[in-house]
């Protein structure tokens, strides 16, 4: 999705000419129930000669579409038809904090690298139409104070992602977006003509209304109806994939230390199917132990570059972490030897090496898992049982064993490939007049509020 919508609203402002009866058709949003929408109830372009919009979709990257088709072409009459709930994803986004940028990365460049789809397609001036200060600026310009946290994340100061929705639904109704929920665009197709000639229709009944769209905006996410849309107007479509998700992990020992974060860890994910060497497959970053697996933004960055590599390795593959990426393995050696030598009066349990900066139940942990009694005293373990426990610190191995079921922070990978759109101004290169925006495109970014940012 996408709060970067500027370059599709571009093109439709050139086309969009002002309406010749001053018709408004805000009410429709105002009094859904009165006048529901149907096709009767929206006007026909050729009936007013006013221009149409639909976008299918509700969600983030259709409602911001929406607000800034009306900014720049506010005679254009725009409708978003969503099936469900508006905005349910920005909702539960960011842990009901929603996550709507990252404020550290201005640098197009360094910004693109955050995208495991796309990084490649979005180098060049893509944000530069849409900064991630051009998000922030829109935001606190329509009353949602922000703030930045230490690792460059973007949020409402409200820590509630209420205050996002509800500036984007303020927006729309302000500027007399007209919104229908409850109805899904099932098919798509065009006239001779060029009109967009839809289909929609509610789950419960068989009655299916018939629409006519001058521009057509699909912004349906992941979901496969928008795929199936997008097929229908001759797209292709890249197979979707699960991307940014945790990691399974069989350790009951492991799962005892649910909870324990590490706030820099490096990890490298070793996959049969992958004989290169991905860069990517390494990351540094903080690491979260869960009761099933591992978590936090070094793993999940893992799983979506890995998405696609671990999807057709069935989710199994090896992790090595270095729990102490910043100590050389030299000196690991060396400060275990010191801490044997200057306690040695001390249970191994009671004296873990400070520097080292880990918790007692982590450092428990490691030596059960090389066998080395807790109890015993420092004067008594062996050298090989110190540099067994320093192998252990700096590659540890981890058996990846599955995928995490709950969607944490879940994107896809996968949808409408970006070479069949025009990036400029998100146009099908396909079909004039239809545009794309948000998850239903092959774009997906790591976690960090890029999602929000990035998808156009
Ligand atoms: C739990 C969770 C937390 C996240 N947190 C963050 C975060 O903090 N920061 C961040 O950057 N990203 C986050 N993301 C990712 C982000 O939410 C998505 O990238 C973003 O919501 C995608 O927006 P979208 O509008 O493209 O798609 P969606 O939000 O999925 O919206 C698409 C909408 O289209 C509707 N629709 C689909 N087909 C049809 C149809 N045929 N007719 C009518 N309606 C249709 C759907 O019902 C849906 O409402 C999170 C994702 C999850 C799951």
């Amino acid at each position: 999705m996408n709060f970067a919508l500027t370059r599709f609203i571009l093109h439709l402002g050139l086309s969009c000419e002002k309406p010749r009866n001053g018709k408004s058709y805000g009410f429709l949003l105002l009094n859904p129930k009165k006048r529901p929408f149907s096709s009767a109830a929206v006007p026909p372009a050729q009936k007013t000669g006013e221009e149409l919009l639909v976008v299918v979709g509700g969600g983030a990257a259709g409602v911001y579409g929406a607000i800034r088709a009306k900014t720049v072409a506010p005679h254009l009459n725009v409708l978003v038809i969503e099936k469900g709930k508006l905005l349910s994803k920005v909702k539960i986004s960011g842990g009901g904090r929603c996550n709507v940028t990252n404020g550290h990365y201005t640098e197009n460049l360094i910004l693109a690298e955050h995208y495991p789809r796309g990084h490649r397609e979005l180098r060049g001036s893509f944000f530069s139409m849409h900064s991630p200060m051009d998000t922030m600026t829109w935001f606190s310009e329509h009353g949602v104070k922000l703030k930045t946290e230490d690792d460059g994340r973007v949020f409402p100061i409200s820590d509630s992602s209420s205050s996002i929705i509800d500036c984007l639904l303020f927006e729309a109704k302000q500027k007399g977006v007209l919104i229908q929920t409850g109805k899904a665009v099932t098919s798509a197709s065009r006239d001779v003509g060029g009109n967009f000639l839809l289909k929609a229709g509610k789950r419960t009944t068989n009655y299916m209304e018939n629409l006519k769209a001058d521009y057509l905006l699909i912004a349906s996410g992941s979901s496969r109806q928008g795929y199936v849309l997008a097929t229908q107007l001759g797209h292709s479509i890249v197979d979707p994939v699960p991307s940014l998700f945790t990691f399974k992990i069989e350790d009951a020992r492991l799962a005892k230390l649910s909870g324990v974060t590490f706030p820099k860890v490096r990890v490298k994910l070793k996959l049969e199917n992958v004989q290169t060497n991905i860069p990517q497959l390494t990351q540094v970053g903080p690491m979260l132990v869960t009761h099933w697996g591992l978590s936090g933004p070094a793993i999940l960055r893992l799983s979506a570059w890995g998405a696609r590599h671990l999807f057709s390795s069935d989710y199994k593959g090896d992790l090595l972490v270095d729990f102490i990426p910043d100590i050389k393995m030299e000196d690991v050696k060396s400060i275990l030897m010191k801490q044997k030598h200057q306690f040695t009066k001390q249970k191994l349990l009671n004296a873990c090496p400070l520097e080292f900066g880990i918790v007692k139940r982590f450092w428990k942990y490691l030596l059960d898992r090389e066998g080395v009694d807790a109890d015993i005293l420092w004067a008594s373990i062996s050298n090989n049982s110190l540099i067994a426990i320093a192998s252990l610190l700096k590659h540890c191995m981890f058996r990846v064993t599955g995928k995490g079921q709950f969607k944490d922070e879940f994107v896809t990978a996968g949808g409408v490939p970006l070479s069949e759109i025009s990036l400029g101004t998100m146009e099908s290169k396909i079909q004039p007049h239809l545009f794309f925006a948000g998850e239903v495109l092959n774009v997906d970014g790591v976690t960090g509020g890029f999602n929000f940012q990035g998808l156009s």
